[in-house]
């Protein structure tokens, strides 16, 4: 009989926060094209510096222990991790292990509008190294990146396939961004994670041994690391192509292959010690009440209203909640009382169109959702058609102009008292036209809504002049 297997994954999920400068130093915490510019001495492990622990750092991993439920630590340390490597001038990364922000939290997320759970196992602190930049024959440094406060979130094995893996990270990238933790840009290598691998079979009991990928970089490849590795684990297990043992590989984009670095045997001894430079850090209560409520309704939360609260179809639900000022726009025009359907309708459609065509963002939008109300509000009663909507919404976003402006000019007239004046003026100058009509001549009812449409430029209500005129012309 066929063992069944299924491929179990662990994340250790970094991400770079977004901060005005560096964990433990002054050095600027922004992106930059030019290579060693925003350094410190600290950065630069030169002797005798000493560092010194960013407050807002330490808020924005309490906030996101928080989101992931986890217990956080009364006091926290930090912890030195030993190693050598050119990225890291101090010989050691400041870290957490002893008494990291938060341990045993959990997190709900969807994969294909099923809510899943992960268990995180914790989340901690610490900095990252500089950015190494391998080319032909030469090596470069660039420390910009040396001590940027980094979160590392690791979970449990509780990933059964790529697609949950990868689901999981997708929903974690949307509540960093969602917070404004960090724009969690995996473009520019914000998000980083280590990818461990193994097989289990139908009792859930490991049938390989666990292989760890390092530093994968986008979404895509962490996807075809789990992929590849998933084939070559269960083609090595059950055909003994090759001995499997606990390794640690790296993703080959190239190739899209792993390839192994070390196995276990020269498992590397950090030679953890805590960092005696830093003294315990302590997490008030108040503190952790200040964070919780700076803490937005997270994006899987919003999805579900739309989804189950407001009807919303699971492709304009997920459009709506990819952005957070997307989300909050399309939230505003609910408060407003705008139709639930027909703001979604507006939104993903025209709005987002509009904004695709120069990538710019809803924030700078020049209808605001109080203008978009008026526009709304004008074709439900009836004074233009969803046609003349469209045109007033266009001109508007050209113009600069309210819509209200163009919906005086535009507007159908509905005034009852108005058109009954108007009628009662134009059948009196045409009596004899009315006597004809009264003789049998029905067709001359068309030449007197022609006279209202002459006199009101066309807009008259329709519906609400031949209602009028026939109770005039028939008194
Ligand atoms: P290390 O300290 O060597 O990094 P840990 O035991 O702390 O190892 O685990 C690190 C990561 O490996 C965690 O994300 C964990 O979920 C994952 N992991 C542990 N065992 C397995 C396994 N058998 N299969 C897949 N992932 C695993
Ligand atoms: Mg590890």
């Amino acid at each position: 009989m066929e063992e069944k297997l299924h491929v179990v994954i662990g994340l250790e999920m970094h991400c770079e926060l977004k901060s005005n400068s560096k964990v433990f130093s002054t050095g600027k915490n922004s992106y930059s094209d030019t290579a060693n510019e925003n350094i410190s001495p600290v950065d630069m492990a030169f002797p005798g510096i000493l560092p010194v622990l960013n407050k807002y750092s330490v808020e924005e991993a309490c906030k996101m222990a928080s989101i992931l439920h986890c217990d956080i630590t009364k006091y926290m340390l930090f912890d030195r991790k030993h190693y050598f490597y050119p990225d890291l001038p101090k010989g050691y990364q400041i870290t957490q292990c002893t008494r990291p922000v938060g341990i045993n939290g959990y997190i709900e997320y969807d994969l294909s509008n099923e809510i899943k759970r992960a268990d995180i196992t914790d989340i901690h602190l610490e900095e990252d190294a500089a950015a190494l930049d391998h080319m032909h024959n030469t090596s470069t440094i660039d420390y910009n990146r040396a001590g940027v406060p980094l979160l590392e979130v690791v979970t449990e094995p509780c990933f059964r396939s790529a697609e949950e893996a990868i689901a999981f990270l997708e929903n974690m990238i949307k509540i960093y961004q969602y917070t404004n933790i960090s724009d969690a840009d995996t473009k520019r290598g914000q998000v980083r994670c280590d990818v461990n691998i193994s097989l289990a079979n139908e009792n859930n009991e490991y049938v390989t041994p666990r292989v760890e990928v390092k530093n994968v970089n986008s979404l895509s490849n962490i996807y075809n690391t789990i992929k590849y590795e998933e084939k070559r684990q269960k083609n090595a297990y059950l055909n003994h192509t090759e001995e499997l043992v606990q390794e640690t590989r790296r993703y080959d984009e190239e190739s899209n292959t792993t390839i192994r670095m070390r196995t276990k045997v020269d498992a590397i001894d950090y030679k953890y010690f805590v960092e005696p430079n830093i003294p315990p850090y302590e997490i008030s209560s108040d503190l952790l009440d200040k964070i919780t409520k700076e803490i937005p309704e997270l994006p899987l939360s919003r999805k579900q209203r739309y989804l189950n609260e407001y009807n919303l179809t699971l492709e304009d639900a997920n459009t709506l909640i990819k952005n957070k000022e997307i989300s909050d726009y399309y939230d505003e025009c609910i408060k407003l009382g705008i139709d639930k359907i027909q703001a979604a309708n507006w939104v993903t459609v025209n709005i987002l169109g509009e904004l695709n065509k120069d990538n710019s963002s809803i924030k700078d939008f020049y209808i605001t959702p109080i203008y978009l109300k008026q526009i709304i509000d004008s074709i439900n009663n009836n004074t233009i058609s969803s046609k003349q909507a469209k045109e007033i919404f266009n001109k508007s976003i050209v113009d600069k102009k309210e819509p209200k402006e163009y919906l005086k000019e535009n507007a159908q007239i509905s005034d009852e008292s108005y058109l009954r004046d108007l009628i009662n003026k134009i059948v009196e100058n045409n009596l004899e036209q009315k006597q004809a009509y009264l003789n049998g001549r029905t067709n001359l009812f068309d030449y007197f809504v022609g006279q209202v449409m002459k006199e009101t430029k066309g807009k008259a209500n329709p519906n609400m002049t031949k209602e009028i005129l026939n109770e005039v012309l028939n008194k």
